[in-house]
């Protein structure tokens, strides 16, 4: 099953006078349980992708389709809530709240989507239970490793139980040890859930283990050997 698809997504930014033509032509199709690693240098137009496949941002032309629904026509507000329930997202930076335990930060996102307090920490739990982190939820995000923070905030990012992860560099903060343990867990949730994973990397041994690695070249997107 296709839970994502670009098709001819183009996005350009006004540079001065001119224009940069950041995405041209940019096609792609996504399966659950997939992983892809975008691995493209700086400036190439990676965020730009994920906010524009994950409805954080408009295309210029060219269509995003989430579980084969297309987006381009419809308003912020049903863009939002499909993206509530559809999609994840993880940065460089964890971005936990912090003053709130890590129970608390994976319960809110399902909490805002109207899930009972205490089924939203019941699940909340189940997950941090499942990604080995059941021992840490009490604690605050400064009481975690980097690692740990971060694996957190991936389970945060699926704690909607989306149908995609989009990451953008979610390693490019970790030494080696940690960045093999933090993308374990992505792996472990893709392969175990049905997720399907778009991450931007610089981590070239990270993306090897992923089932394709496409860059950006020229606006387009491209598949590496
Ligand atoms: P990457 O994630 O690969 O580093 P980005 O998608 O962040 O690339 O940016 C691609 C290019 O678009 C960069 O040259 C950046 O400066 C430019 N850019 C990104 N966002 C904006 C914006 N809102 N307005 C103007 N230029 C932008
Ligand atoms: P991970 O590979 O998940 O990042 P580490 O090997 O870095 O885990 O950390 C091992 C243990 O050390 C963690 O379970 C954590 O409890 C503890 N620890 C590491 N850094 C900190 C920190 N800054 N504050 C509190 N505990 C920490």
């Amino acid at each position: 099953m296709t839970v994502l698809e670009l098709s001819g997504v183009a996005r350009h930014y006004r540079e001065g006078d001119g224009r940069l033509d950041i995405l041209i032509g940019a096609d792609l199709t996504l399966a659950a349980g997939e992983t892809v690693a975008l691995i493209a240098p700086s400036g190439a137009g990676k965020s730009t992708l994920l906010h524009i496949a994950g409805l954080l941002e408009r295309a210029d032309d060219g269509e995003v389709l989430i579980a084969g629904l297309a987006t381009s026509d419809m308003s912020d507000n049903e863009r939002t809530s499909l993206r509530r329930s559809t999609i994840g997202f993880v940065y460089q930076f964890h971005h936990l709240l912090p003053e709130f335990t890590a129970l608390e930060n994976v319960a809110l996102p399902q909490a805002i989507n109207g899930l009972d307090r205490r089924e939203a920490e019941r699940r909340a739990a189940e997950l941090l239970d499942y990604l080995r982190l059941g021992a840490r939820a009490r604690h605050l995000p400064s009481q975690l490793s980097g690692g740990e923070q971060q694996r957190v905030a991936i389970a945060r990012a699926v704690a909607n139980a989306p149908h995609v992860l989009l990451a953008d560099e979610p390693t490019g903060n970790l030494d080696p040890r940690t960045a093999e343990h933090v993308f374990a867990t992505l792996m472990t949730l893709a392969r175990n859930t049905g997720l399907a994973a778009l991450v931007a990397t610089h981590n070239l041994d990270l993306a090897a283990q992923m089932d394709r690695r496409v860059t950006l070249s020229d606006g387009r997107l491209v598949e590496l050997a």
